[in-house]
């Protein structure tokens, strides 16, 4: 069931314009109205999930096929020479719009926009401390 107040259905609806690069019977693909770097573009599911936890994994093979065919055309299209794919889900990793999307963000040597570097682990036991929790978590779901 959609939010009456969802802006990515009300494009999918076309009740609110966007620039399309792409769309099948699933996806559709549009210009970020305000890019990270020029060509940022937002690969989303018609129907609405909320964010990556409530997408059906049936969408998957849809969705990943948009994000390499569009990305490989938006990157031929401004001259990019790499992409990176951002997902955000919630509030705190940065979600704004919670209409489940990809972002496609073409990059350039020397464009300034920073992602990494991280912060390496303090120690092994740390690490492997985090994964062993990761692994129970799981667990737990199966
Ligand atoms: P997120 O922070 O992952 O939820 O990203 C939401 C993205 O949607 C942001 O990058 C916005 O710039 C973009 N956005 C919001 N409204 C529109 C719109 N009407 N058309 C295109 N992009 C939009």
């Amino acid at each position: 069931m959609e939010p009456a107040d969802c802006i990515f259905c009300k494009i999918v609806k076309g009740e609110i314009p966007c620039a399309k690069v792409y769309e099948d019977g699933q996806v559709l693909a549009f210009l970020d109205i305000a890019p990270v770097t020029p060509g940022h573009v937002l690969v989303i599911p018609k129907a609405h999930h909320a964010d990556l936890f409530a997408l059906p994994d049936s969408l998957g093979a849809a969705l990943l096929a948009a994000q390499k065919r569009v990305g490989r055309a938006v990157m031929a299209a401004v001259g990019a020479s790499g992409l990176n794919v951002q997902q955000n889900n919630a509030a705190s990793a940065g979600q704004v719009v919670f209409h489940a999307h990809y972002h496609l963000i073409p990059r350039r040597e020397g464009d300034g926009l920073r992602l990494w570097p991280g912060t390496p682990y303090a120690d092994a036991a740390g690490m492997a401390a985090v994964a062993a929790a990761v692994r129970e978590a799981l667990a737990s779901l199966e």
